[in-house]
C-alpha cells in the first residue's frame, strides 16, 4: 500500500507520525512509504534518515494524495482538499470534535482516531493518550522549573539554606503520575489530588502525599470510580470539600500542575481566582487542561483555572500561569518516536503484516475488533463514531 507521511502544519506542532525506525518496518512489510521532505526535521528525523530507511522523499501533494495517510493532527481544509476520496487516514483526529469528524466524512475518508482506542491491555501499545500525556507531564514540570525563580531541591550552602519547592499536582492520570515522578527527581515536596481513590497508592509509591477527601455518600463513591478508569463529574458536595482541601495546599504551593480532565466534557475548575490570589508571588501554575475548561462569563476558555489563557504565559496576581496546549510537542523527537510506534501497532490491525516474501497485506476493517471499531470515526461518507 502507498503510505503518505505529510509534514504537520498546525502551529507549534513538531511531531511526525512515522519515524525512520517505523518507516523501515513498513517498507520491510512491502509498503511504499512516501515522506514529505522536512516532515521529520522538528523531531530530529532528517530526509536522509528516511531515505536510508527505504522511504521515498516527496512533496506535500504526493504525501497527502496517498492511499493511506498517517498524521499526528486532524487535517485542515487545505490538507483535506489534497486527500483522495476513499483514502485511509490514521491520526489523533479529536473524536469529540463533531465538526472535524463531519469534515472527514465529507471528504469521504476512512478515518481512525487513535485517542478513541479503549484503555485495555491489548490496546496499550497503541495508546496515544498515554504515550503523549506521559511526555507532557514530564515537560510540564520542566517548564514550571524554568519559570520558577527558585530552586526545586532543598540546598544547604555556605550562604544559607534554600527550601525545597512545594509542588501540588491536581489530577493524577498518566500525565499527573509522570509530573509527580519528575518533580520528585528534581527534589520537590509533592502533594496530589484526584477523584479516583485508586491513585492514592500510586502517588505514595512515587514519594508524594495524597490529598485525601473522603467520600460521604454512595453517589460520591460511584462517581469517583467512574467508567473504564475515567473520572465522571463528581457531585457538588464532594467538589466543595475537595476545593477546601486543595485551596489550603495551593496557598502554600510554589508550583501547581493541573491535569484534571473528564473525556468529552469541560475540564473541572480546581484553581479559582481567589486561590491564585492566595499564592505566593513568583509561584507558577502549569494548566495542562488549558483551552478545555468551561467558557468564562466573558467568553474566554480557561482550563482547570479560569485565568489560564490557551497557548499563552500570563502573569495574574503575581503568579505565572502557563497554558501550553501541546507540551508533548516540546519533546518532539521522543514524542514522535512513541507516537510512531503507537501508529505502527495500530496498523497491524488494519494492515496485517505479511510474512517475509509474501506480498504486502491489503487494508481491511475488522468490525469485530473492538479497537478498530472504537477508532473508526468516518467511513464511506458518514460519521461512524461509536
Ligand atoms: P485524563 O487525562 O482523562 O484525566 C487526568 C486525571 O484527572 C484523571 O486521573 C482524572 O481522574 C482526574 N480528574 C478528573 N476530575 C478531577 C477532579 N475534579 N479533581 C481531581 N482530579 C480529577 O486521565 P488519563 O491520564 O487519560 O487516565 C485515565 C485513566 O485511564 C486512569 O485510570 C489511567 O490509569 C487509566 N489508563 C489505563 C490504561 C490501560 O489499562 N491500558 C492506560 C492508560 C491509562
Amino acid at each position: 500500500m502507498q503510505i503518505g507521511v505529510p509534514a504537520e502544519t498546525a502551529a507549534g506542532e513538531t511531531r511526525v507520525a512515522v519515524t525512520p525506525e517505523t518507516a523501515k518496518k513498513l517498507v520491510a512489510q512491502g509498503h511504499q512509504v512516501m515522506v514529505q521532505s522536512g516532515a521529520g526535521l522538528r523531531a530530529s528525523a532528517t530526509d536522509e534518515a528516511y531515505h536510508a530507511a527505504g522511504a521515498e522523499i516527496t512533496d506535500a501533494a504526493r504525501a497527502l494524495g496517498a492511499e493511506m495517510v498517517l498524521k499526528v493532527r486532524l487535517p485542515n481544509d487545505a490538507e483535506l482538499a489534497q486527500m483522495k476520496p476513499g483514502a485511509v487516514l490514521v491520526g489523533m483526529l479529536e473524536p469529540f470534535n463533531a465538526d472535524g469528524l463531519q469534515r472527514l466524512a465529507a471528504a469521504n475518508l476512512t478515518a481512525f482516531a487513535l485517542e478513541a482506542a479503549p484503555r485495555t491491555t491489548r490496546a496499550q501499545s497503541m495508546d496515544v493518550l498515554s504515550s503523549q500525556a506521559n511526555i507532557a507531564g514530564y515537560k510540564a514540570v520542566i517548564t514550571a522549573a524554568d519559570h520558577y525563580p527558585k530552586f526545586f531541591p532543598m540546598l544547604m550552602t555556605a550562604a544559607g539554606t534554600v527550601k525545597a519547592a512545594r509542588v501540588v499536582i491536581l489530577g493524577v492520570g498518566v500525565a499527573g503520575l509522570q509530573a509527580i515522578a519528575t518533580a520528585k527527581r528534581l527534589g520537590a515536596v509533592i502533594e496530589a489530588s484526584d477523584v479516583r481513590p485508586s491513585v492514592k497508592e500510586q502517588i505514595e509509591s512515587l514519594g508524594g502525599k495524597f490529598i485525601d477527601v473522603p467520600y460521604e455518600t454512595a453517589e460520591e463513591k460511584e462517581a469517583a470510580e467512574g467508567v473504564g478508569g475515567y473520572a465522571k463529574p463528581m457531585p457538588p458536595s464532594w467538589l466543595e470539600r475537595q476545593k477546601v482541601e486543595v485551596a489550603k495546599r495551593v496557598a502554600q504551593a510554589d508550583v501547581v500542575i493541573s491535569t484534571a480532565l473528564i473525556p468529552g466534557r469541560a475540564a473541572p475548575v480546581l484553581i479559582t481566582e481567589d486561590m491564585v490570589k492566595s499564592m505566593k508571588p513568583g509561584s507558577v501554575i502549569v494548566d495542562m487542561a488549558a483551552g478545555k475548561g468551561a467558557p468564562n462569563p466573558d467568553g474566554t476558555v480557561g482550563g482547570n483555572c479560569p485565568l489560564t489563557e490557551a497557548d499563552k504565559i500570563v502573569s495574574k496576581h503575581g503568579v505565572t500561569i502557563i497554558g501550553d496546549t501541546n507540551l508533548a510537542a516540546r519533546v518532539g523527537a521522543d514524542a514522535s518516536a512513541l507516537y510512531a510506534r503507537n501508529v505502527l501497532d495500530f496498523l497491524k490491525l488494519v494492515l496485517p503484516p505479511a510474512a517475509k516474501g509474501e506480498p504486502a497485506a491489503t487494508f481491511r476493517i475488522d468490525a469485530e475488533d473492538d479497537i478498530v471499531a472504537a477508532c473508526l470515526m468516518a467511513h464511506q461518507g458518514t460519521v461512524t463514531r461509536k
